[in-house]
């Protein structure tokens, strides 16, 4: 806590817990691993997490959502296959032959656009998916993939992979739809085999068996979260969020605080002030939400502004006393579930602003 700068506001990442959590999911699953970490690792920063996971022998690769995550990998020297998950802008299919990227091949039309473009000697390494339920990118019957396999054979692409994303993995409620969807990626696969065959997240890893497939990719478990968004023993929480109290000042009954006067002191109170908003993703919808202070809960009373908010406190509560936002006290499920939404996005809306510390 010493190398703080420049402000109070900071997220704690302990990448020794980012660890545990890849043995216990490596225990689960005993297959080799690919480690999701787009979106800034969801959060947490992807060049302190690709470094500490490039030396855990259980990763074998890492999936990304664009082609800029992937390169940035390569340039701080990622040397294992990197998969991009979603579509690339055709015109940079210069760069994923220089950085020797993976990518996703899942339509006719893609695969086209880069038969158009393509002018080297190397191949195009690609991993292809099958769409069976999203609806979001992929093929989606036998036919299509029959296709494309025998489109790809002697060409410059070069098949390392077929996968798809499951739509439900995290809810008894959908057995079903779970059960559906593998069998129908199996059925669209048949006989034919390849290096990497793989369909488990976080979700299909903790809460189904597959022993069909030969790696499983995990995003949200591994950064200690249930992806059912229920709380979790099993894992450890990686991130944690904390400012300090910036000014401590008392109000009389009927003052009112913050943009737009929205709340108004029901008696003389205590109002701190934190240096964290809006603009470090702590959206507006926290107001009347707590934070954790010293052994006690505190309510956030007004508006959140940008970069400041005010929490009501009492005399327990002294200056430059550390706040948790979210962390030991404050779950990141228990605050998805008060802002009704999932843990992923409360992770990814963490701006860069906010300084990491690595633990
Ligand atoms: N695979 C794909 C294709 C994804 O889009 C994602 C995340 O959205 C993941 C794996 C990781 O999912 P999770 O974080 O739920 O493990």
């Amino acid at each position: 806590e010493n190398v703080i700068h420049y402000r109070d506001t900071y997220a704690c990442i302990r990448l020794d817990y980012l660890q545990d959590n890849v043995e216990t999911l490596y225990q689960k699953v005993r297959k080799p691993l690919m480690a999701i970490i787009k979106a800034n690792a969801y959060g947490h920063g992807y060049q302190q997490v690709a470094n500490i996971l490039k030396d855990n022998p259980h990763i074998s690769m890492f999936g990304v959502a664009t082609l800029k995550e992937a390169i940035d990998l390569r340039k701080i020297g990622i040397q294992q296959d990197i998969l991009v998950l979603g579509a690339i802008p055709i015109e940079d299919l210069d760069l994923v032959i220089h950085y020797d990227i993976t990518l996703s091949l899942f339509s006719k039309e893609y695969m086209a656009e880069i038969q158009k473009l393509y002018h080297h000697h190397k191949p195009v390494k690609v991993h292809i998916k099958i769409d069976t339920g999203m609806n979001r990118i992929g093929l989606k019957s036998k036919a299509e993939f029959e296709d494309i396999l025998a489109c790809c054979q002697n060409s410059m692409f070069q098949v390392d992979g077929v996968f798809t994303h499951f739509a439900t993995a995290d809810d008894e409620m959908q057995n079903d739809a779970y059960e559906q969807q593998i069998q129908m990626f199996y059925d669209i696969i048949g006989q034919h085999s390849f290096r990497y065959i793989h369909c488990q997240n976080s979700a299909a890893m903790m809460y189904h068996q597959d022993d069909r497939s030969n790696l499983a990719r995990i995003g949200i478990a591994m950064y200690g979260v249930d992806p059912s968004g229920e709380e979790c023993q099993a894992l450890k929480q990686v991130m944690s969020l904390y400012t300090r109290v910036s000014m401590i000042k008392q109000v009389k009954k009927g003052e009112r605080i913050g943009y737009g006067l929205t709340y108004t002191a029901l008696e003389d109170e205590y109002i701190a002030t934190l240096p964290i908003g809006y603009a470090d993703g702590l959206i507006r919808a926290n107001q009347g939400r707590e934070v954790y202070i010293e052994g006690h809960y505190y309510p956030i009373v007004g508006r959140v502004c940008m970069d400041q908010m005010m929490v009501k406190v009492d005399q327990n509560v002294h200056l430059h006393d550390r706040v948790e936002i979210f962390g030991e006290h404050i779950t990141l499920a228990r605050m998805a579930k008060e802002l009704s939404t999932i843990p992923y996005e409360i992770v990814c809306l963490v701006s860069e602003r906010v300084e990491r510390i690595y633990k």
